[in-house]
């Protein structure tokens, strides 16, 4: 009886989700990420990767990681603070504080599980925790873990910010903002986020999971790229599955929050350090980007131009964005949806961004360009993407 009840409920839920367009499935994937895949047995171009700088099959990282799996095994053991925190783990963390210049880092199984630690480990009741209203979900998950007041501002409207500060009673502030923007692809205003947080004695918190590998100065993310850096007042996070190509994140920032991550945030401490064969992994891609970032960028960014001239020219909808992250604005899911059908028909992936990701009404796609992408194949997906806009609008008016 019990489970009649539930089990309709599950149907329900499926069947509303059928009838928005909102259904979302998983493709099996069947060969390295690289820009032409084995998608559900035929293949594709693929611009939905976020493996920036394709480096998640570098030759490099592939040998570093069957090396360290010789000599020093698959798994950590351990959670950090039992036995699993390795020297690996130690150096890996040294360098990534060297690179951004901050006084600490510490790794982070994942990104989401980082950005859960800063939110909850750094905040009590009473404080305030303000977000951008398109800050990533594991964000707003933190924020609602936390026992601070969580109240959100309009998208990279700093003025909007202000007024949330000055209405809401608080104690301490923490401003939170993804750094670039990962269904938009546009960068936060970090300047005026910093003055305004100084100026209400806040703390700056950026999530650079799109940024780092990709902004600033060789590649060390959105701060730098507005020549700051992690200080007392700013803290980052950077995740290494992206533009790096590995798995895993780190925190950033001054050795007292560091110390206090470790000592309080629970997605620190109770889980398993990462794989000694990931770190290593992640070792080798920041040891790559160090040494290639200039020509593995200057890749990307003439793909990023190519595709951004020629799809106004071909009058497609983009969003203003600078990074790799170049989303086709269209609105109704349905479109959207059956968008990305014709293009996989043509033999591209690109993928359907809907609500609850976006708002409703919303909807994209997200094309996703990586330093790996030729330039044949970027003029391939924009005709498909001009013929498929193209047959959308004549249904739209049908
Ligand atoms: C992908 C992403 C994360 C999560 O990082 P993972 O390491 O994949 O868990 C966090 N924030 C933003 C903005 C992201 O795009």
């Amino acid at each position: 009886m019990n489970s009649t009840v539930w089990q309709a409920e599950m149907v329900a839920r499926h069947r509303s989700r059928e009838t928005q367009f909102l259904v979302r499935s998983r493709r099996n994937m069947g060969s390295v990420q690289q820009p032409f895949i084995e998608c559900d047995g035929g293949w594709v171009t693929n611009f939905s990767s976020n493996d920036y700088l394709g480096l998640s099959s570098h030759p490099k990282l592939i040998e570093a990681v069957a090396d360290h799996a010789q000599h020093w095994g698959v798994g950590a053991g351990a959670s950090h603070l039992v036995c699993g925190h390795q020297t690996l783990h130690h150096l890996f963390e040294e360098e990534l504080a060297d690179f951004v210049g901050a006084e600490r880092a510490l790794l982070f199984s994942t990104g989401y599980m980082a950005n859960l630690a800063i939110n909850v480990a750094s905040l009590n009741r009473g404080d305030l925790t303000l977000h951008d209203r398109l800050n990533h979900a594991s964000l707003i998950d933190g924020a609602q873990l936390s026992a601070a007041q969580f109240k959100r501002y309009q998208h990279v409207n700093v003025e909007h910010a202000e007024q949330r500060i000055l209405s809401t009673a608080h104690n301490k502030l923490q401003l939170v903002s993804d750094g670039v923007f990962s269904m938009d692809g546009d960068i936060a205003p970090v300047t005026d986020l910093q003055a305004l947080s100084i100026k209400y004695h806040g703390l700056l918190f950026i999530d650079d999971a799109h940024g780092f590998g990709v902004l600033g100065k060789g590649g060390r993310g959105t701060l730098s790229h507005f020549d700051k850096k992690v200080t007392g007042d700013i803290l980052m996070v950077g995740t290494l599955g992206k533009a790096l190509g590995c798995f895993g994140a780190f925190v950033a920032g001054d050795a007292c929050f560091i110390e206090e991550l470790i000592q309080s945030a629970r997605s620190y401490i109770y889980t398993t350090a990462l794989p000694p064969t990931v770190v290593a992994a992640g070792r080798a891609a920041l040891a790559q980007l160090k040494s290639d970032y200039f020509s593995l960028n200057s890749q990307l960014q003439a793909n990023i131009e190519h595709f951004k001239d020629a799809a106004q020219q071909l009058g497609l909808p983009l969003l203003p964005s600078i990074t790799p992250i170049q989303p086709i604005l269209i609105g109704a899911e349905k479109d959207a949806v059956a968008m990305s059908e014709q293009l996989s028909e043509s033999g591209f992936l690109v993928p359907a961004i809907r609500t609850p990701t976006v708002a409703k009404g919303q909807a994209r796609l997200r094309v996703a360009l990586s330093a790996a992408h030729t330039p044949y194949q970027i003029d391939a997906v924009l005709d498909a993407l001009f013929a498929a806009y193209q047959n959308c609008q004549q249904d739209c008016c049908a």
